[in-house]
């Protein structure tokens, strides 16, 4: 006897919480709410993993290994964390050193925590961007090993690293048969299959300008979407705005955007180039992304305009 039955409605199961000092909001389609946590939890586990391989503030981690060891010896790492730094120089080289990983030894210059009670002197900015340069870092495949060649150099992932944890959330889940689901780090998030009612996930981008209106709802499948504004983190002095996101040649922070959003296959690449069109510029950074294939991005400046690469279709509220 043939026995059928209708399977329970997939349903969208959802939690927000903080990792990697962000928030993170991660939503899968799943059976039944047992599952549908058992599958949310398995994300959490991966992203912390992660954030215990990239974080520069954790003082165990392989990234702070290699920091401390700035100038004294190359340090052997993970092969996931090797591969991630290799990209990273990659993207460094795609536009022109406008991301850098080695920006971090700024970070004791620039701090947008709320601490920094003056503007930095130009020596300080001068003698921290004579220690960044992507072009220094020594990579060793053979023995899986990164040097820093000055006392002092530091990378940080600040402006790939939560693209890399969506990334990784996602194809863990995908791997596990979850059919579709989001992982947002805080703007930074991969998309894959579709919603129970639906075809494609929408996207809602907010009006950095005017923060409650959203601007545009993209329809969204199998690709990253990445945002980065400086509407969150910054510092003023003398009535000027510093983002912090710092022109790695300058040792200032960029001026003239609000914010950028990317979309691209995957988070980590949409997340580095959202951080560089910031350094670009609205009219470079444009220009280098019509160039890459696959990858499309909106831009508003400071004066509200907003930017976008010619296959995008704004669907304007
Ligand atoms: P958010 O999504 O929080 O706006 P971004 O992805 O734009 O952040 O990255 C900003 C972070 O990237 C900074 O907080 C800092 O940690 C790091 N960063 C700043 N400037 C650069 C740069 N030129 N290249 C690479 N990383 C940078
Ligand atoms: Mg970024």
């Amino acid at each position: 006897m043939l026995i059928s039955w209708a399977l329970p409605a997939q349903q969208l199961y959802q939690r927000t919480l903080k990792l990697m000092g962000s928030r993170f909001d991660i939503t899968v389609v799943a059976q039944d709410s047992v599952s549908g946590n058992e599958y949310i939890d398995l994300a959490v586990d991966e992203i912390s993993r992660i954030e215990k391989l990239i974080s520069s503030w954790d003082p165990d981690s392989e990234t702070s290994e290699i920091n401390r060891n700035a100038g004294i010896r190359p340090v052997n790492v993970d092969e996931e964390l090797y591969g991630l730094i290799d990209r990273a120089l990659a993207i460094a080289r795609l536009t022109d050193g406008a991301f850098d990983i080695t920006y971090a030894s700024m970070d004791r210059i620039w701090k947008f925590d709320g601490s920094m009670t003056r503007k930095p002197s130009e020596e300080e900015v001068a003698a921290s961007v004579s220690l960044v340069g992507y072009e220094r870092v020594v990579m060793n495949a053979e023995e899986h090993s990164v040097y820093l060649p000055e006392k002092g150099m530091k990378i940080g992932f600040g402006g790939i690293g939560k693209g890399y944890a969506a990334d990784k959330a996602k194809a863990l889940l995908m791997s596990r048969g979850v059919s579709g689901g989001i992982v947002n780090a805080s703007g930074d998030m991969n998309t894959w299959g579709n919603p129970p009612d639906g075809d494609a996930w929408k996207i809602a981008i907010t009006n950095p300008v005017r923060k409650n209106n959203i601007f545009a709802a993209l329809p969204v499948t199998e690709r990253a979407v990445v945002t980065s504004g400086d509407y969150e983190r910054f510092v003023m002095f003398d009535g000027i705005r510093y983002s912090h996101i710092i022109n790695p040649k300058t040792g200032y922070p960029a001026t003239g955007i609000i914010s950028v959003t990317v979309l691209a296959p995957r988070a980590e690449l949409a997340d580095a180039l959202a951080t560089s069109v910031f350094v670009m510029g609205a009219e470079v950074g444009l220009d280098r992304i019509e160039q890459l294939p696959g990858v499309e991005c909106i831009i508003v400046d400071d004066r509200g305009e907003v930017h976008s690469t010619t296959n995008i279709k704004l669907e304007t509220q």
